[in-house]
């Protein structure tokens, strides 16, 4: 697995339930979701009511899990984690909706990829708090309803266009989780460290954040990999010069670009002489899948202004060329 990848991996689910904030305070960034938060758990406690069901959407890495954990805190009631892809069959869903109690947090990562007879379970459970479920076969089959608990479905996805109309239309609550700013990149990695007892120094801290790719998942990741370079090599600290000396070992450049991403804008700039490029193409001359494309390397090339999306397919910008070393001529 990549080192820059927004994915999860074996080696992050350790440290995440240590690395993972529990409440709104220790959550860091994200201002535009988190004040939305507050104000909506707040009303519906002052209420006593069961929170509104949330859609949660952005690339992977964000915190979308985490803020899922922290609403069912907060709120005072218990979570059930689960998947998309997980729920195989109806029956599997009727019998997880079932067994939530009142105001329960029910978090369903990539919804998504959840299955057409699944997800028709989902709308009168969201809507009506209730279960259709039908008895018997042939002409004598007959629809009982069953009562389910109020409760709050939270739904996490890398982008909000790939869910049906009809289930989206079912979330009261949207948030759009963002790439972070290194600032808050950089506390991020201070908290974590701090939780791993690693010395670091603000420009240490400062340099990993520049290269995380906007994401908390990667961060940790290069912490801790740092680390090891720092523990190894160096005297355990981790200053400017050691973040430096560890990352280039790691192979991510002072962008945080791998080899994917140069692939991708070479492939923009040389295959196709600066031309706008479709997806698919560009997952066919880069031997990606189209999703990775989409969810992992163009958010950040977006985001750091190094590729353009145009109605006529993705060209890299001026700021890529210059990044290679690569004459611009202007059109
Ligand atoms: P997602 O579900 O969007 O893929 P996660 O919620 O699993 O992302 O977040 C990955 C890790 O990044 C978490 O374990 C947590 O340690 C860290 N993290 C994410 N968001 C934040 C944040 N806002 N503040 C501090 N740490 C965060």
């Amino acid at each position: 697995n990549r080192i820059v990848s927004g994915g999860i991996t074996t080696d992050d689910i350790e440290s995440e339930l240590s690395l993972r904030p529990k409440w709104i305070s220790e959550y860091i960034g994200q201002d535009k979701a988190k004040q939305k938060l507050n104000i909506f758990v707040k009303a519906a406690k002052g209420r006593s009511e069961s929170l509104d069901h949330v859609l949660l959407y952005g690339p992977p890495g964000l915190g979308k899990t985490t803020l899922a954990n922290i609403i069912a805190n907060e709120m005072g009631v218990n979570i059930r984690v689960t998947s998309g892809p997980a729920i195989e069959r109806a029956g599997d869903l009727a019998s997880i909706l079932t067994n939530l109690g009142d105001d329960d947090v029910l978090f369903i990562d990539e919804i998504h990829r959840i299955n057409r007879t699944v997800e028709e379970i989902l709308y009168p459970a969201m809507e009506d708090f209730a279960l259709d479920i039908i008895i018997g076969k042939g002409p004598s089959a007959r629809s009982v309803r069953l009562d389910l608990s109020k409760f709050t479905l939270i739904g996490a996805t890398t982008k909000a266009g790939l869910l049906t109309s009809p289930l989206r239309d079912r979330f009261g609550v949207m948030l759009n989780l963002e790439l972070y700013e290194t600032k808050d990149l950089k506390e991020i990695i201070i908290r974590s460290a701090s939780i791993l007892n690693i010395e670091i120094e603000e420009d240490g801290a400062i340099e990993i954040a520049k290269r995380s790719r906007g994401t908390p998942r990667i961060a940790n990741r290069l912490l801790k990999r740092v680390r090891d370079y720092a523990e190894v090599i160096e005297d355990g600290i981790i200053t400017l010069g050691v973040a430096e000396k560890g990352l280039k070992i790691l192979e991510v450049d002072e962008l945080g670009l791998d080899a994917v991403d140069r692939k991708i804008l070479l492939t923009l700039i040389e295959n196709f002489s600066g031309r706008p490029v479709g997806v698919d193409t560009l997952a066919a001359a880069t031997g990606e899948e189209r999703a990775t494309i989409e969810d992992v390397y163009e958010p950040y090339l977006l985001q750091i202004g190094f590729i353009n999306r145009t109605p006529r397919g993705r060209v890299a910008t001026k700021k890529a060329y210059d990044h290679f070393n690569i004459p611009y001529i202007e059109e």
